[in-house]
């Protein structure tokens, strides 16, 4: 059983990790290098314990008790330490989930398993970076962590049969669903729903519909609960536009990045976070 983990990167994912985790009564200690978002994100486990009383997920006092779970630091050290498991959800960019993993190979106790948050990237090239890359796997988290079932679980070339059983077993410690995928790029859920964006993005960039029809064709005709429009901005234009950067180099042309998402990402146009993406969120209560 992890009694103990790190959370790397308090951004949209890894502070819904860290959320998910601590509601099951496991120490989190959730780190960024950005004050801000660890205040944000102080913010948000307030919010999310309250909506989850509500919701008969937890009692009031265990609410109180596991809130007290959670620790803030900047320090990558101080949060990995004594941790049993890391699971890393910094921004989808290579060299930067390297660099941390060898940093966690470091710091973190010989029994720890590191799982990264990635979207599309290969848990083996990050795991090779690392003196331990049996104890390495993706764990692939949705967004909104709090409300979605599902985390890919994702073997790496050299991941173990027992990092995989561990792995497997958190999800089900966490009430989480799990899938058990082989690495290739984009796994089975990004590769495919990377491509439906992209191709509602460039139907917008050509004129075939509004961005509201477009996800109510979608919604209403083939029954996606969200539109692939409202469902980019939630994940973040930059995030997308990174995911779709590595499918491209990696899966080829059908994956070449969307020039109204490359255009939105230059204008500083990210989706819900920044207030405005395909849609306008400025005077929305979110
Ligand atoms: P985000 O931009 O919201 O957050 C990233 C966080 O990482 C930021 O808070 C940033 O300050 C922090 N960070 C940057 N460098 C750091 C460092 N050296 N040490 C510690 N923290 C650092 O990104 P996100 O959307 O949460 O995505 C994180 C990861 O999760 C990415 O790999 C992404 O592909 C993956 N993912 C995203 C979604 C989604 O819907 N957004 C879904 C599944 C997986």
């Amino acid at each position: 059983m992890v009694k103990q983990t790190a959370v790397i990167g308090a951004g949209t994912m890894g502070r819904g990790i860290a959320f998910a985790t601590a509601l099951h009564g496991i120490h989190v200690t959730l780190q960024d290098i950005n004050e801000e978002m660890l205040e944000q994100s102080k913010a948000y486990m307030k919010e999310q314990f309250s909506v989850a009383v509500k919701l008969g997920k937890t009692t009031e006092a265990e609410a109180t008790k596991n809130l007290e779970n959670i620790h803030y630091t900047t320090s990558i050290e101080e949060a990995a330490k004594d941790a049993d498991l890391v699971i890393e959800a910094v921004l989808e960019l290579m060299d930067l989930k390297i660099e941390i993993f060898q940093k966690l190979d470091e710091i973190t106790p010989r029994h720890a398993i590191l799982a990264t948050n990635t979207s599309t990237m290969s848990p083996t090239e990050i795991a090779a970076a690392t003196t331990r890359p049996a104890q390495c796997v993706a764990l692939h988290f949705f967004n909104p962590v709090p409300k979605m079932k599902l985390i890919e679980v994702i073997r790496g070339l050299e991941t173990s049969d027992e990092t995989m059983e561990k792995a497997l077993a958190f999800g089900k410690q966490i009430g989480k669903e799990c899938v058990q995928i082989n690495e290739f790029p984009g796994f089975a859920t990004s590769r495919m729903n990377c491509l439906i964006g992209n191709e509602a993005m460039n139907m917008v960039m050509e004129g075939v519909g509004s961005v509201e029809d477009i996800d109510k064709a979608m919604k209403l005709g083939l029954n996606h609960p969200m539109g692939p429009l409202e469902l980019a901005d939630l994940v973040g234009l930059d995030t997308r536009l990174r995911n779709m950067e590595y499918l491209h180099k990696t899966l080829g042309e059908k994956f070449r990045p969307s020039p109204l998402l490359v255009k939105y990402v230059k204008a500083g146009r990210l989706g819900r976070k920044s207030g405005k993406g395909f849609y306008d969120y400025s005077d929305k209560n979110n």
